[in-house]
């Protein structure tokens, strides 16, 4: 249908405006890695590893625009950038340089195959068209099964002709010691939240400074990922989410239901919204105060969790989301979405001696 087509066509313009923009927080980390290109060469692989909105994704279209780009003299060392001019300049601006190829996985929560690693193999088998050189890009590494794995450790371990691999993960522990041993880190941090919030605020000139601090403190200070958030109306979900559990756990709603609302988001949306409120519970229990957790406009119902909470069953529930968070970001978790959150509510019910009671609506957000 016309209205969705203008509508897809309209995302992935977003997407590539989120790629082609320059972020400020990753400039000394460009400025690095240009004087390495122009000293001792960028290498065959790199594995660009940061926690999600952190902006690996546009660093790493950076890198390949400029690998790529035919004005870079790698002699020289004039160029601090790609020319923003040239026909693979204007390709990649396009989406459509033939000597740059994304594997990827086809949707969130999807496993990276070892049919597409074949397609990346046959891609480096060939010469360049247009470039000196070959990119590749990876994302996200977590994402791969192990036989896509092993033929990627395949592809590290006999680089063909001039090429880069560009490989992203958000955590070094969910990649392989083999592929990360082939590859030379670049680490990715998030900005300092002032610098955070002006970056959003350009961004999202309409939205709340509330709601621009909520969004950033949930993302883990990540800021194109509160971006996406925001855009995505994730914050009201974030309200939607804390009603459910108060009604949960004071008893005034059926488990059936609650599983049910619950059960209509995004399953990784959901553990990963859980996971951040359960550390939230032991963040206050440890002794930190409100400005440290990320619902701090809860702190006065999380602190009532904590008083009733038994932090060893606390603990074990944590590490079970952790757990399904961690396969549900490779690709493997084949889930009945219903069933899991029903158990996991039953858990987190006995996770309390004592339910609290719930908060009128007004204090909520
Ligand atoms: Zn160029």
């Amino acid at each position: 249908m016309a209205v969705d087509e203008a509508e897809l066509a309209q995302q992935g313009k977003d997407a590539r405006q989120v790629l082609l923009q320059d972020i400020p927080w990753n400039q000394e980390l460009w400025n690095d890695l240009i004087k390495r290109y122009h000293g001792a060469g960028l290498p065959h692989a790199s594995l660009l590893l940061g926690n999600e909105g952190t902006g690996r994704r546009p660093l790493a279209f950076k890198m390949a625009k400029f690998l790529l780009c035919q004005a870079v003299d790698k002699k020289t060392a004039k160029n601090n950038d790609s020319c923003n001019q040239c026909h693979s300049c204007k390709l990649m601006n396009a989406g459509s340089h033939p000597d740059y190829f994304i594997c990827d996985h086809e949707a969130k929560g999807k496993q990276i195959k070892i049919d597409t690693v074949r397609k990346l193999n046959d891609f480096l088998s060939k010469t360049p068209q247009i470039s000196a050189c070959q990119v590749v890009q990876v994302y996200p590494l977590e994402a791969m099964n192990p036989n896509a794995s092993n033929a990627l450790l395949k592809t590290l371990e006999e680089p063909s002709g001039e090429s880069y691999l560009l490989l992203m993960a958000e955590r070094l522990g969910t990649v392989l010691p083999t592929i990360r041993s082939r590859t030379q880190r670049i680490n990715l941090q998030p900005p300092k939240t002032e610098q955070a919030l002006a970056w959003l605020t350009q961004r999202l000139p309409n939205a709340s400074a509330e709601d621009l601090a909520l969004a950033l403190r949930q993302c883990g200070g990540g800021p194109l990922k509160a971006e996406r958030w925001l855009r995505e109306g994730l914050l009201e979900q974030d309200a939607t989410y804390i009603t459910l559990m108060q009604k949960w756990l004071s008893g005034q709603q059926q488990l059936q239901d609650i599983s049910k609302a619950l059960s209509k988001y995004e399953l990784s949306d959901t553990i990963n919204w859980w996971t951040g409120l359960s550390l939230d519970i032991m963040k206050l229990g440890m002794g930190a105060d409100a400005t440290q957790i990320s619902h701090p406009q809860q702190s006065e119902w999380i602190g009532q969790l904590v008083a009733t909470v038994s932090k060893l069953k606390l603990l074990t529930l944590q590490n079970k989301l952790q757990e399904i968070a961690g396969r549900l970001a490779s690709g493997q978790g084949n889930y009945n979405a219903s069933l899991l959150i029903e158990s996991l509510l039953l858990d987190w019910q006995q996770s309390f001696t004592q339910t609290p009671s719930t908060q009128t609506s007004s204090t909520q957000r």
